[in-house]
C-alpha cells in the first residue's frame, strides 16, 4: 500500500528503492513503459532523500499514460505523429501530483490515441501482460495496468474513453476507477473524445485507488467542466451495511465467459454476506451502447485529431517547402497507424452533411436514454455491480484483425462513459491464470460509495494479494 510505501521510503531510501524499479523496467518483457525520466526521477528521489517533504505522495514514484502531457517529459501518445513531442507545462493532475511530492518515473504504453481495447494498436508494440506474457494486458491504458501488476510501479494514471482504465485493469488484476465525467479536470489530457474521458487511478489496492483520487480530484478553472470533489479516505472503512446493490441484467448471460460471471456471482453473494442486499435491475438500452459510443467517440476523435497536421508539434516532413495539403496528407500518412485511420475515417462520414443526422444526431439521442437508464436505475439502488468485461485476457494477435470482436469487448463499459457516472474495477477472481474484474458503478459523483463497496470487497476477500511475480 501506497502508505506503507511512504513509511519504508522515509525509513529507507526514494533513490534506491526507484533504481530498483527501473533495473526491474529493463530486465523485464513487458514493455510497459514507451518514454523513463531516470535522470530527473532519480534526482527528485535523491532530494526526497535529504530533505523528504509532507505530501500526501512524497517519495512515491507513479507511471503516467503517454496521452497526459509532463512539462519536459515526452508526450507521444504512444504514436508516430507526435514522436519526439515534449510537452511545455504539466496537464492538472500532474501539477496536483507533483504539488503531493509524487514523482513522475515515466510515460506507460497504450493503443495509438487511446483507440483500442490491448494496447495492440501502439506505434511501439503490444504491452504483455504479467500473468501470461503472450496475453493483452487490455487497453487502452495498458502499459499503465502492466507496470503496476507487475511491480515496475507502484501505482499510475491511465485515462478511460469507454473502458481504458478498467479494461486493463481488469485483464491484469488490479484496482481501476474512472471517475464521475468532471470530477478530474482534463487539461492536459491529449483528447480522444472529449465528451466521454477522465483520467483515472490504477493501484493494487482500493485505499491506493482513492487516495490518489482524493489528489487528482476537483475543479480546475482551466477546464469548465470540471467540478468540486468531496473527501473519499475518511469514510472508506464505513462498509456496505444496508446498501442496496442492482445487477443489470442485460450485463449477464449470451456472450459473457462462463469463469467470469460466475466470479461475479460469487462476487456478489460476498457483498451480500457484508450486508447489503441486491435485486435485479434493468438498463433496457444497453444493446445500443456499442453502437452509440463508437459514433459519437469516432466523431469526437475525427475532429481532435485533426490538429496534427505536421505543422506545430510531433513528426516533420523533411524536405523543399510545399502546400499545406501536400504536408497534411503525407505526414498524417505516415504518422498515423490503421485503426486511427480506420477510426479519422468513419468518425468523418458520420459528421459529414447529410449523414449527421442519422448517425451522430442519432448516437447522441440514444446517450440521453441510456443516461436515462442509469438515473432511473439508482432511484431503485445505491450501486450496480456487473462483471467488467465479459471474457479474461486474450492471445496478443488473436483479435487484432477483427475490430469488430475488440468493439464488442466493451459492451459493459461504454455505457457508463455515455452516461458519465463512475465505475471501478477491482478483483474478484481467477480463470486458470488470468484474473476477471468485478465492476461496481456509482451514481454521478457517488465515488464515496463505490470506494467503500470495493474496500469492503477488497478486506473480505484474497484476489487481490495474489502477484505474478513468478511469471515476470
Ligand atoms: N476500447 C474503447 C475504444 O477503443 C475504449 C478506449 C478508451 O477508453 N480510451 O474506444
Amino acid at each position: 500500500m501506497l502508505s506503507e510505501l511512504k513509511a519504508t521510503l522515509l525509513a529507507g531510501s526514494a533513490e534506491e528503492y526507484l533504481s530498483r524499479l527501473y533495473e526491474r523496467i529493463e530486465r523485464g518483457k513487458l514493455n510497459a513503459f514507451t518514454t523513463l525520466a531516470r535522470e530527473t526521477a532519480l534526482r527528485e528521489a535523491k532530494s526526497f532523500d535529504q530533505n523528504p517533504g509532507k505530501g500526501l505522495l512524497a517519495g512515491v514514484p507513479i507511471a503516467i499514460k503517454e496521452c497526459i502531457s509532463t512539462k519536459g517529459i515526452e508526450s507521444n501518445c504512444s504514436s508516430r505523429i507526435l514522436q519526439g513531442y515534449i510537452p511545455p507545462y504539466d496537464a492538472h493532475v500532474i501539477e496536483r501530483l507533483r504539488a503531493e511530492g509524487a514523482i513522475i518515473m515515466g510515460k506507460t504504453n497504450m493503443d495509438e490515441f487511446a483507440m483500442g481495447t490491448s494496447t495492440e494498436t501502439s506505434a511501439f508494440g503490444p504491452t504483455r501482460n504479467p500473468w501470461d506474457i503472450d496475453c493483452v494486458p487490455g487497453g487502452s491504458s495498458g502499459g499503465s495496468a502492466a507496470c503496476v501488476a507487475g511491480g515496475e510501479a507502484p501505482c499510475s494514471l491511465g485515462s478511460d474513453t469507454g473502458g481504458s482504465v478498467r479494461c486493463p485493469a481488469s485483464f491484469c488484476g488490479i484496482v481501476g476507477l474512472k471517475p464521475t465525467y468532471g470530477l478530474v479536470s482534463r487539461y492536459g489530457l491529449i483528447a480522444y473524445a472529449n465528451s466521454l474521458e477522465q483520467i483515472g487511478p490504477l493501484t493494487r489496492t482500493v485505499k491506493d485507488t482513492a487516495l490518489l483520487l482524493e489528489v487528482i480530484a476537483g475543479h480546475d478553472w482551466r477546464d469548465s467542466t470540471s467540478a468540486e470533489k468531496s473527501s473519499y479516505l475518511p469514510d472508506l472503512d464505513r462498509g456496505i451495511y444496508g446498501m442496496k446493490i442492482g445487477i443489470p441484467k442485460e450485463y449477464f448471460g449470451e456472450g459473457v465467459n462462463e469463469k467470469v460471471e460466475k466470479s461475479v456471482w460469487d462476487a456478489i453473494s460476498v457483498l451480500e454476506g457484508l450486508g447489503a442486499s441486491w435485486q435485479e435491475v434493468s438498463l433496457p438500452h444497453t444493446q445500443y451502447a456499442l453502437a452509440a459510443y463508437y459514433v459519437i467517440a469516432m466523431s469526437e476523435a475525427s475532429s481532435n485529431l485533426a490538429r496534427f497536421d505536421g505543422l506545430r508539434y510531433g513528426l516533420r516532413q523533411a524536405g523543399e517547402d510545399r502546400d499545406w495539403h501536400t504536408t497534411f496528407s503525407e505526414i498524417r500518412s505516415k504518422g498515423f497507424g490503421p485503426e486511427v485511420k480506420r477510426r479519422i475515417l468513419l468518425g468523418t462520414y458520420a459528421l459529414s452533411a447529410g449523414y449527421y443526422g442519422r448517425y451522430y444526431l442519432k448516437a447522441l439521442k440514444v446517450r440521453t436514454l441510456i443516461k436515462e437508464d442509469f438515473l432511473q436505475a439508482f432511484k431503485q439502488v445505491d450501486l450496480l455491480a456487473s462483471p467488467t468485461m465479459p471474457i479474461p485476457a486474450f492471445r496478443i494477435g488473436e483479435r487484432i484483425n477483427d475490430p469488430l470482436s475488440l468493439y464488442k469487448a466493451d459492451i459493459f463499459t461504454v455505457p457508463i462513459n455515455l452516461a458519465g457516472v463512475p465505475a471501478i474495477s477491482l478483483p474478484c477472481g481467477f480463470a486458470g491464470q488470468l484474473p476477471i474484474g468485478l465492476q461496481l458503478i456509482g451514481p454521478h459523483f457517488g465515488e464515496a460509495a463505490v470506494l467503500q463497496a470495493a474496500q469492503a470487497f477488497e478486506a473480505a476477500t484474497p484476489y487481490h494479494e495474489r502477484t505474478p511475480e513468478e511469471v515476470v
